[in-house]
């Protein structure tokens, strides 16, 4: 069989742990023997962010912005335990945050459903994708801790020294208060990167936010949403025949429970970190959900939404067998392949995407699937295979495919 030519190489981000060891079984048995896989490799691992002081993410990042599509493993981010662990230099960041303040992105989740692994919300029958701006807001706070009596006020000082100021309260007793900011380039990049991600997928796109109680603060996420809209996407809506719905957060959320799935879902930072984690466990797992960046330049980069699974490693280590699920992580490099693919105006590529994406499926349906699956699924009596063997079945179910 003649392997399926590439153009333009993808940014490869290898990662850590038991995603790292998921990474080199995929790679070897699903996608070397039928793509001429062609790839510009970045070792995100740990050791190598040590070694070279990070300034591998950095390259990585960058070569996603010269390529425009990018396939990341699972990467740990270090905590003081990790600091001991790999002797490390410094605590570095988050890899996912500083690729995500490189290619100021928004994070699009989605899970995959698959038969047989039922969401707990009887009427979602289709995927729920949840976009969440990534900046500011509570995450970018300032707080005090007001101890009696005073008044606390909100100060703007401009450039030329003028004061606007307002009264958050005036108090007669010990309380709290807190600061927020966000910017109007970021609120456009994420509204952008919204839009361009609804037109790509043909979904419908949900806005929500508070504005009746928020006047100015989140009145202003909503005017500018519309804006872009009007301004450069209302066409293209119509002659994709999507739409954009905004409404108010309690209304969207009310109206979230009774739908049947199939759109894209943006929310604010906050509303978004809590939402997506009630969305993705209502689906069923962790280890279903599919992550992807999307740069309002128009860079992808692709991963599974779950970490390093430590907790699998440390016994991959001592020589035990693991029932690892690598679903999400195959589906990082289809979004990732299918992507290159319609860049490259390569229709066997996206063509290879979407069946390895369906003998993934087809071996769960068929109640061959790793250990997580098994404990919900709803077939009965499933067969449980480790880590090889579930990639080596997908492998089987492809070959007839193809
Ligand atoms: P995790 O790796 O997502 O794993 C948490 C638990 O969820 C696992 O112990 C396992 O449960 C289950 N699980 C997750 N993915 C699974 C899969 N593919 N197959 C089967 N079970 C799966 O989260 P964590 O343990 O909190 O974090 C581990 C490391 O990952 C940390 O160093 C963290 O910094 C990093 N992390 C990275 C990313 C990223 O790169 N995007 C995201 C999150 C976390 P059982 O143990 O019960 O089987
Ligand atoms: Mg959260």
């Amino acid at each position: 069989m003649n392997k399926i030519e590439m153009k333009t190489p993808l940014v490869e981000m290898d990662g850590d742990e038991m995603t790292r060891i998921l990474w080199t079984m995929i790679k070897d048995e699903l996608l070397l023997p039928f793509v001429d896989l062609k790839t510009e490799y970045y070792d995100l691992g740990l050791e190598k962010r040590n070694e070279t002081n990070d300034q591998i993410t950095v390259d990585a990042a960058n070569a996603t912005k010269k390529y425009g599509v990018a396939v990341k493993c699972a990467t740990i981010t270090p905590n003081a335990a990790r600091m001991e662990e790999y002797d490390l230099k410094e605590m570095w960041k988050s890899p996912n945050g500083t690729i995500r303040a490189i290619l100021d992105g928004t994070v699009f989740r989605a899970p995959i459903v698959v038969k047989g692994i039922e969401p707990c919300v009887k009427n979602w029958k289709k995927p729920i994708t949840l976009a969440r701006h990534a900046y500011g807001d509570v995450y970018k706070n300032t707080e005090m801790v007001i101890p009696g009596p005073g008044k606390v006020e909100l100060v703007y000082t401009a450039e030329d020294g003028t004061e606007t100021r307002t009264l958050v309260h005036n108090f007669t007793g010990a309380g709290v208060a807190q600061g927020m900011h966000n910017l109007d380039n970021s609120i456009e990049s994420f509204a952008r990167s919204c839009f361009n991600f609804a037109l790509d997928t043909k979904q419908d796109l949900w806005f929500a936010t508070k504005d009746t109680i928020s006047k100015k603060y989140d009145h202003r996420f909503k005017d500018i949403f519309q804006e872009v809209f009007e301004k450069d996407f209302k066409e293209k809506f119509e002659q994709a025949g999507i739409t954009y719905f905004y409404t108010l957060i309690d209304d969207a959320v009310a109206r979230v429970m009774k739908a049947e799935g199939g759109f894209i879902w943006a929310c604010k930072n906050y509303d978004g970190d809590v939402m997506s984690d009630m969305v993705s466990s209502a689906f069923g797992s962790l280890a279903m959900m599919t992550s992807v960046l999307v740069s309002p330049h128009g860079y992808y980069e692709y991963e599974a939404a779950h970490g390093t699974v430590q907790r699998h490693y440390y016994k991959h280590l001592k020589g035990e067998e693991t029932s690892t699920n690598s679903v999400a992580t195959i589906f990082a490099w289809t979004g990732a392949l299918r992507k290159r693919g319609e860049m490259d105006g390569i229709a066997e590529l996206s063509a290879f995407a979407d069946k390895l994406e369906a003998a993934t499926l087809a071996v769960i349906e068929g109640g061959k699937m790793t250990k997580d699956l098994a404990l919900i699924t709803s077939i009965e009596n499933p067969t449980v295979l480790n880590s090889r063997d579930f990639i080596l079945a997908i492998r089987e179910e492809l070959e007839k495919n193809l």
